[in-house]
């Protein structure tokens, strides 16, 4: 069983079905992908992140020993000596495998929700398509901003007879030889960051809003606008390690802002050449080859990267201000600009619905296989902050080494650490 159908989780699944292995995906969103799905290119090759899970995922159509369930979570988990006992519940999505997405019920549906998958910048129907290229192609309905029965608009325009308004949610027990934890990362929240005013003005934005905004399936079909009045920034400012090495928020470092933050740069500079663009930096940091990469970004006309903390954002006559140090200066600046950007960085995704003794966490709460039983692993950045290269690796890694200690039997010796 694999929990978690995020890049990690899925490069897990296809590996060990290839291996020979019967796979379950137990993913807890209505679609797969997990945040590689909300990016719109990816560093270093600047290819569309869509693309290269479109690869995996066609392995994975291809593998009859493969099956996923969304919109589920692991409850529980039981040892036994030969294997372990997995409860899952599965919340229901409304729509049966009959929906095509063609689109009819969303037309019709009369109610709005915050549209989550683009980070609230717009909105939904209450019946929708996660994201245009979701996979499963399927629609769901958002319970919480659904009229029901009483309103039935939805189940009456589909003409294939995929909604069921009445479905109920699902649990099921299952036995596996091995569980990996590819459950991932979540946004460090930004509104904890009460110096940064997230939240207080609609043109101060965190990375991953800056990645929605980019996409042309994004809110904005890809032109990098001022949410506030759709104006084209002429002034952006990123401002790293937003709650990153920083023992108020998060102590240690998320290993991927420094690059994310100089593919944004690109991106900005590809489409806004007149642009300004500043980077407000502790340090720069680059996994493998990456230097080179955030030279480049560096190098860039109408760029400029400072080395300072920003103390503070506050808003003066409706505009954001960015008051920084400047090291080499020895001063405090204040400079008004259009956007500001927060490397926000990456914090462990919440499990809360799996008995917490089960998969143990790191000081940073991260999920840690170490302690935890012989038949459990964790991969990708479920573990720690890496990358897509390195999650995939990871994730391979450990179905290596889960088959390899299944086949041996179960040990608690473990050197499967690998990256
Ligand atoms: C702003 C930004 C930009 C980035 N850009 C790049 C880039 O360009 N290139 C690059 O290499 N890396 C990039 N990264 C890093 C990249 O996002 C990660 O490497 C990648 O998402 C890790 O994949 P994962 O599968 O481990 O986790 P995730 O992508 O988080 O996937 C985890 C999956 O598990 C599911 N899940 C969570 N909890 C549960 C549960 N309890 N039960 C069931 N399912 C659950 C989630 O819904 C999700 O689908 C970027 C990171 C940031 C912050």
């Amino acid at each position: 069983m694999i929990v978690g159908g995020g890049i990690a989780g899925i490069s897990a699944a296809v590996e060990a079905a290839e291996a020979g292995c019967g796979v379950l995906l137990v993913e807890r969103a209505p679609y797969l992908g997990g945040r590689v799905a909300q990016m719109h290119q990816y560093f270093p090759k600047l290819c569309p992140p869509l693309c290269g899970l479109e690869i995996n995922l066609r392995r994975f159509r291809d593998n009859n020993r493969l099956s996923v369930v969304t919109l589920a979570e692991v409850t529980e988990v039981f040892e036994h000596e030969s294997h372990l006992r997995v409860k899952v519940r599965q919340q229901p999505r409304y729509v049966g495998d009959q929906c095509s997405a063609c689109g009819k019920c969303i037309e019709v549906c009369p109610n709005q929700r915050n549209d989550l998958f683009n980070f609230g910048l717009g909105s939904t129907r209450a019946i929708y398509l996660p994201h245009a290229a979701a996979v499963p192609s399927r629609c769901v309905i958002d319970k919480k901003h659904c009229s029901g029965a009483s309103c039935s608009k939805c189940k009456n325009v589909c003409e294939r007879h995929a909604i069921e308004l009445e479905m109920s949610p699902n649990e099921f027990d299952i036995d596996v030889q091995s569980l990996i934890w590819t459950t991932g990362w979540q946004p460090y929240d930004a509104h904890k960051l009460n110096e940064l005013a997230y939240g207080s003005h609609p043109d101060i934005i965190t990375n991953m809003m800056m990645e929605r905004i980019a996409s042309p399936l994004g809110p904005t079909l890809g032109k990098i606008r001022c949410p506030s009045d759709g104006r084209e920034p002429k002034t952006i400012a990123f401002v790293q390690c937003a709650g990153s090495r920083d023992d108020a928020h998060q102590s240690y470092c998320s290993a991927v802002c420094c690059m994310a933050t100089a593919k944004q740069v690109n991106y900005v500079r590809s489409v806004l050449p007149e642009c300004k663009i500043s980077v407000h930096y502790i340090d720069r940091r680059a996994q493998g080859n990456g230097e080179r990469f955030l030279s480049k970004a560096e190098s860039e006309s109408n760029v400029r990267y400072v080395n300072g903390k920003v103390g503070r954002v506050s808003i003066d006559s409706g505009h954001p201000v960015v008051v920084y140090e400047d090291i080499g200066k020895t001063t405090l600046i204040s400079e008004t600009v259009d956007l500001v950007v927060l490397a926000t960085g990456i914090t462990p995704s919440s499990c809360s619905s799996f008995n917490a003794d089960v998969a143990r966490r790191t000081a940073d709460g991260f999920l840690s296989d170490t302690q935890a039983s012989p038949r459990q692993f964790v991969a990708g950045c479920a573990k720690r902050p890496m990358d897509v290269a390195s999650s995939v690796r990871d994730a391979t890694c450990t179905v290596a080494c889960a088959l390899a200690r299944f086949k041996q039997g179960a040990t608690m010796d473990s050197t499967r650490n690998i990256q």
